[in-house]
């Protein structure tokens, strides 16, 4: 079958890798010059299938809004004229429950081991590097209220099969050395072993690729325009040779220079992008930018630079050894889809990313600002977020046309195994794990 994917992010380009493998004919359109060069550039780059709880929690409303007031909140919800975000909020907050939250959890758990395995298939199959570490993930406390709540969230990742260990201060030293200068501040943490860290924008170059050197069409610095259905089928994609980067806005009005590509079957992978997209052709879903930020540090003292991807309970960022680089990444902001990192909150939360790592392991990193000489290379990125944490994979009500965007703070952890359901759901069999697959039938497989 001859099918165009709408995307080349993580999930675009494995959905692409897995559609090819069953021996489709795949073309991918990406507004950028390359692939990941949006959402999937320089995430936290950790593989975490064991720590998945969603942002939708019991106790998330209160906390979001005694934080509305802070630039450097964890999570910073802030305001706009926009339906499309109050009905999220509103959805958001119909999550913040005990039972939403363990029925999220157990969808989560359950792609990110499917994932997992897809995602060690296809590094075996590729050979692909990308300053992959398997060394676990910690998550470290501060706050002694907050390590002992650790032990249920643990308790409860365990009964669905993660093996996440409450360990005490000694050990997690041991676990990770590079905290010993944190010592003194540090009440204990979690640890899996099983987690893993690496570049989740190497590794998406790399696999794209390999998707060209294997025929894969693909049509960079394309903007994908408007999607055109007959009927109730998916008829054709226009597309346009320049990037502007503002699909929410764009219009087949006026648009010079249009190509119209058709194909059986269409896949709509544009991260955040895509609800704007789809409810041209009356697909609603409630995917909406969560903004994110990352400063990726030169390491200077490798010896004593962590291995072991981290998560600071405190400040709510991850951190990731890539290679002699640090990167540190975190915080969500719940705006639009601005990614300016030139405004006071922005700036604020980059700043707290470099005084952060300065503070856990001083002299590590080159954590200098730029008007001291330093070259933090900051980066901000807008996370494809639902109020479930749950992406939509699956067929949408237009024939033809499939989904695969939503991945919020997963995108990475769940990426091999998105493009594999995705190919499965395609060839009409069912993806072999606990999963609710998307049907806008409102049947669901799984
Ligand atoms: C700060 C931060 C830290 C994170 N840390 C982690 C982590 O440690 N682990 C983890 O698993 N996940 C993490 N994530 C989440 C993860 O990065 C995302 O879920 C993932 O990158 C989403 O991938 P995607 O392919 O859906 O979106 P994207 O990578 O954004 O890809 C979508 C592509 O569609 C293209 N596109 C959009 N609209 C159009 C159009 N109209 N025409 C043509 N092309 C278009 C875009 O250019 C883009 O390349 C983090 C995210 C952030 C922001």
């Amino acid at each position: 079958m001859k099918i165009i994917i709408l995307g080349a992010g993580i999930i675009g380009i494995s959905t692409a890798w897995h559609l090819l493998e069953q021996g489709h004919e795949v073309t991918v359109v990406e507004r950028q010059p390359d692939a990941a060069m949006e959402t999937s550039f320089a995430n936290a780059a950790q593989i975490s299938v064991s720590y998945c709880e969603p942002w939708a929690n019991r106790d998330a409303p209160m906390k979001a809004l005694k934080w509305m007031l802070s630039k450097e909140a964890p999570l910073l919800f802030r305001p706009r004229l926009s339906w499309q975000q109050w009905r999220w909020s509103l959805l958001f907050l119909g999550q913040c429950n005990d039972r939403a939250f363990e029925r999220n959890v157990r969808q989560l758990v359950a792609l990110g081991a499917y994932s997992h395995a897809a995602m060690k298939d296809l590094v075996a199959d590729t050979g692909i590097a990308y300053n992959r570490l398997e060394k676990g993930i910690a998550h470290y406390y501060t706050d002694q209220k907050s390590f002992d709540a650790a032990g249920e969230a643990a308790a409860l990742m365990r009964r669905y099969g993660v093996s996440r260990q409450v360990i005490d201060r000694a050990e997690l030293l041991r676990l990770e050395p590079a905290l010993a200068s944190f010592s003194e501040h540090l009440v204990g943490g979690t640890f899996t072993a099983t987690d893993e860290s690496g570049d989740a924008r190497a590794f998406t170059q790399a696999l794209a690729a390999k998707c060209r050197a294997r025929g894969v069409e693909f049509l960079y610095s394309h903007d994908v325009v408007a999607l055109k259905c007959l009927g109730n089928t998916i008829e054709s994609v226009a597309v346009r040779a320049t990037s502007t980067g503002a699909i929410g806005q764009n219009d087949i009005k006026n648009v010079e220079s249009v190509k119209v590509l058709k194909a059986d079957h269409v896949v709509v992978a544009c991260g955040s992008y895509s609800a704007p997209l789809l409810r041209r052709v009356g697909v609603s879903l409630p995917i909406y930018p969560g903004k994110g930020y990352s400063a990726t540090f030169k390491i200077l003292r490798p010896e004593a630079a962590p291995q072991v991807s981290m998560i600071d309970d405190e400040k709510k960022i991850a951190m990731s050894r890539l290679g002699n680089e640090l990167r540190v990444a975190g915080t969500i902001e719940v705006g639009d889809y601005n990614l300016t990192l030139d405004s006071p909150v922005a700036r604020a939360r980059c700043r707290m990313l470099s005084r952060r790592i300065e503070q856990v392991m001083p002299g590590v990193c080159d954590t200098r600002a730029p008007e001291d000489g330093g070259n933090p290379n900051y980066w901000a990125g807008l996370r494809p977020a639902t109020p479930t944490n749950i992406p939509f994979i699956g067929q949408t009500k237009v024939r033809g046309l499939w989904v695969n965007a939503g991945h919020g703070t997963l995108g990475w952890t769940h990426g091999a195994g998105s493009g594999k359901a995705l190919t499965e759901l395609m060839a009409g069999r069912v993806p072999e794990m606990a999963f609710n697959c998307y049907d806008a039938t409102g049947k669901h497989s799984g």
